[in-house]
């Protein structure tokens, strides 16, 4: 796979462009800042009454009403939450799209599943850090970067790419590597490993552990420590060093109990309901399922939000979590 660094990518693409950066949040704040400090001309669009509005002010940018920083824009990147950007899209973006601009997105959801229909005389690219926006951000002043991912969906311009990788260079991404994607590719994979592994996979092997050993009669508080909160020091093992580098680290105990008692959690049956979770992520049925979910104003959503919140995981930890200092509450 060819990986772009800074020697790729040119931030003279963008010299007499505006970038409208809509949204100043996790992601907004991290790719306005590292772009104006990059020597970009950024602007940040928010809706009048934006809690965000005097963020972006006080660290120096200049803040317009959403359709305004669109109409100024010669580049656009939504950077607001997903199920809210087809409603402001078509309200203060679309109108004031011109022939030759650009429209970017983080994430391929809304283009993918056709929630988003641009006009055909426009680029639409992704450029997607790798990380939260606030690492994204520190990594930058600290100079370096988060890696990124860039697709391309249209390109009317011909140039699409020079302008993504430039983008990508302004927030920082080529200093540690850009990767090409689809938005398919992204989107679909995005959404899987969200369900499958890293949401829902690791909480709910968390909690029916964790269910285990108080059904058995231990104590919530000691099933708390094991299931859940030593789950980070493993985690973070993986992330420096994959899953051998873990296996590495623990005890021999461990890492032969991991294997050989592992693949009787996680099974050839785990592994066939992973499958049919990707055909429903490829055949759109979540998406459809989520955005009715939304219209209809979250009513499954808020009910698996209170059952977990009544827990016992939930209770216990919020006590023991009270013990540890150096957690941000
Ligand atoms: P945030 O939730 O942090 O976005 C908050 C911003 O959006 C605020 O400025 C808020 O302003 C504004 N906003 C919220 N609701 C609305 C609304 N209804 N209308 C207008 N503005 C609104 O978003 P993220 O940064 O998490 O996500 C942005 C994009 O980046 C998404 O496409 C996401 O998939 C993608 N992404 C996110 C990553 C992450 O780590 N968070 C990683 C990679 C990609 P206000 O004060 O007005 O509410
Ligand atoms: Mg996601
Ligand atoms: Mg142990």
């Amino acid at each position: 796979m060819k990986t772009y660094y800074n020697g790729d990518a040119d931030l003279d693409v963008l010299k007499d462009k505006t970038v409208a950066v809509i949204g100043y949040g996790s992601q907004g704040h991290a790719h306005a800042l590292n772009l104006h400090e990059s020597g970009v001309n950024v602007i940040v669009g928010l809706r009048e009454d934006s809690s965000s509005w005097n963020d972006a002010e006080e660290a120096g940018l200049k803040v317009y009403e959403t359709s305004e920083a669109a109409a100024k824009g010669d580049l656009v990147m939504i950077l607001i939450p997903d199920q809210f950007q087809k409603a402001v899209y078509e309200e203060s973006i679309e109108p004031n799209l011109e022939e030759g601009n650009a429209l970017l997105f983080a994430h391929g959801f809304n283009i993918h599943f056709d929630q988003i229909v641009p006009p055909e005389n426009i680029d639409v690219f992704m450029v997607a850090p790798k990380g939260p926006g606030h690492l994204v951000r520190r990594v930058f002043t600290e100079g370096s970067g988060v890696p990124c991912l860039f697709a391309i969906y249209q390109d009317a311009s011909g140039t699409a790419k020079d302008t993504a990788l430039a983008y990508a260079k302004g927030v920082g991404g080529t200093r540690a590597g850009v990767l090409e994607t689809t938005f398919k590719e992204e989107t679909e994979t995005d959404l899987f490993g969200e369900q499958a592994v890293l949401c829902g996979g690791a909480s709910e092997l968390v909690a029916t552990g964790f269910e285990v050993l108080v059904e058995a009669g231990y104590q919530p508080e000691i099933a708390y420590f094991e299931c859940l909160h030593e789950l980070k020091l493993i985690v973070d093992l993986m992330y420096e060093g994959g899953i051998a580098g873990m296996y590495y680290s623990v005890s021999d105990t461990a890492e032969y109990g991991g294997f050989s008692r592992g693949t009787r959690v996680i099974d050839k049956d785990t592994k066939k309901r992973m499958k049919n979770i990707l055909e429903e992520v490829q055949n759109g049925d979540f998406a459809h399922e989520w955005i009715n979910e939304n219209k209809e104003g979250l009513p499954n959503l808020k009910k698996m939000r209170k059952d977990l919140s009544e827990h016992q995981i939930e209770k216990v930890g919020k006590e023991l979590r009270s013990m540890m200092d150096w957690i941000e509450k």
